[in-house]
């Protein structure tokens, strides 16, 4: 039998979300009652539900309640009357001097958590996004994202931080209380802290990201997360290049792209500016970046013919000599299909020049459609629609399927 993640809804098996609800207890008259916010595992593919403790804890704490609440009383009762240690106030006392705002609960209800020592050590302390901005800006830190869920912040080339962060589904950064503790330890982090006690916000009770799967694994696989974002991009393109380089003898792109990873601005923010500024770079590594001569002296040497590689006269460009490359070079069928994210990328790259503009809504729903996205999808989600689709076209190239 599979084991399922604890997570994981019983009904369709997507990922729930974590979600406190009144539930009222009443008598079979409906004269007196009580109620509890209770926690439930909310799956929001299925809308099904499952509360957290077991059902039956509440079903006893009534029985003994009910009877001495008089006719006509109806009142909340704290979760914490039940279950001492369910209470959001509770504070893990040596953690204190980091003075951050976070909700003791998740410690005992988010799966995988909790430990025998009762530390406290992986409550979840989350912050906001913005956070990062700084990090970014600043000539001597930089941003790296490992996966859309997972970052890291370097100083100089070195991580600041020995775990790095995770990002929920919310979009909300969060650390380990402990792992803060020991990363804000020293003296020279002082102005750190600061900046972190700034941005932390409240919990929303979600981690499902790469950062919490690998850290605590429910099976092998959580473990051994692969990255999903542009660094797996990066890495598939230089396996891709090298393996072309191997077999032809003639180097694909102009520029080593691990070079241009580093340099590589990732967007952080629903912030249209930063999405398009990274539309930008990936157009300038991924196809400007193409060696157009390279292409055509393959394609000329598989039996096509200067007039192949022209249309109305005129030279092919670099993406439809990639086409043409993957089709008559690679031999691979459907190449239109398999390289259509080359030229929504192109679009989009178009589409920065004229975001202010009348035919951008019309130009970038169709950027949309072609991802397979509704016109309300944001500008983030347009982002990692298209790196998925890249990744799914240089994975296909270098024969390496992650699924
Ligand atoms: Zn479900």
């Amino acid at each position: 039998m599979v084991h399922l993640h604890p997570l994981k809804c019983k009904n369709c098996g997507a990922y729930c979300f974590i979600e406190f609800l009144g539930v009222s207890f009443r008598d079979p008259e409906d004269k007196k009652g009580f109620g509890l916010k209770i926690p439930f595992f909310i799956c929001k593919e299925c809308d099904s539900r499952e509360s957290i403790i077991p059902e039956r804890k509440f079903e006893t704490f009534k029985n003994d309640t009910l009877p001495i609440v008089n006719e006509g009383e109806f009142f909340d009762i704290p979760l914490k009357v039940l279950f001492p240690k369910l209470d959001s106030e509770k504070r893990f006392k040596e953690y204190d001097q980091l003075d951050f705002q976070y909700d003791s609960m998740d410690y005992y209800l988010i799966p995988g958590l909790y430990r025998e020592e009762d530390d406290g050590y992986l409550t979840p302390v989350f912050f906001d996004k913005d956070l990062l901005l700084y990090y970014n800006g600043h000539p001597d830190y930089s941003v790296k994202f490992t996966s859309f869920s997972s970052c890291n912040i370097y100083y100089k080339g070195e991580p600041l931080f020995s775990w790095g962060f995770g990002i929920n589904r919310n979009g909300l950064l969060f650390k380990w209380l402990g792992d803060l503790d020991e990363d804000f330890s020293g003296d020279d982090m002082r102005s750190h802290l600061r900046r972190f006690q700034a941005s932390n916000v409240t919990s929303d009770h979600d981690v499902l990201s790469k950062f919490y799967l690998s850290q605590n694994p429910f099976t092998v696989e959580d473990a051994f997360q692969d990255s999903d974002n542009e660094s797996c991009l990066f890495n598939l393109i230089n396996k891709f290049n090298s393996q072309v380089s191997e077999k032809f003898g003639v180097e694909l792109t102009k520029v080593d792209i691990s070079q241009l990873a580093e340099y590589y601005k990732p967007p952080i923010m629903e912030e249209r500016e930063q999405v398009f500024a990274a539309f930008l770079s990936l157009n300038k590594y991924l196809i400007e970046n193409l060696q157009e001569q390279s292409l055509r002296e393959l394609l000329l040497k598989v039996g096509l013919t200067d007039d192949d590689l022209k249309k109305d006269g005129r030279k092919l460009g670099s993406m439809k000599l990639f086409q043409l490359f993957i089709e008559k070079v690679l031999s691979k069928v459907d190449a239109d299909k398999k390289v259509a994210p080359f030229f929504v990328l192109n679009d989009l790259r178009q589409l920065h020049g004229h975001l202010s503009g009348n035919s951008f809504e019309d130009r970038y729903n169709s950027c949309k459609k072609r991802l397979g996205l509704e016109n309300t999808a944001s500008d983030i989600q347009v982002f990692e629609a298209l790196v998925k689709s890249l990744i799914q076209l240089y994975e296909d190239l270098t024969g390496e399927k992650n699924e």
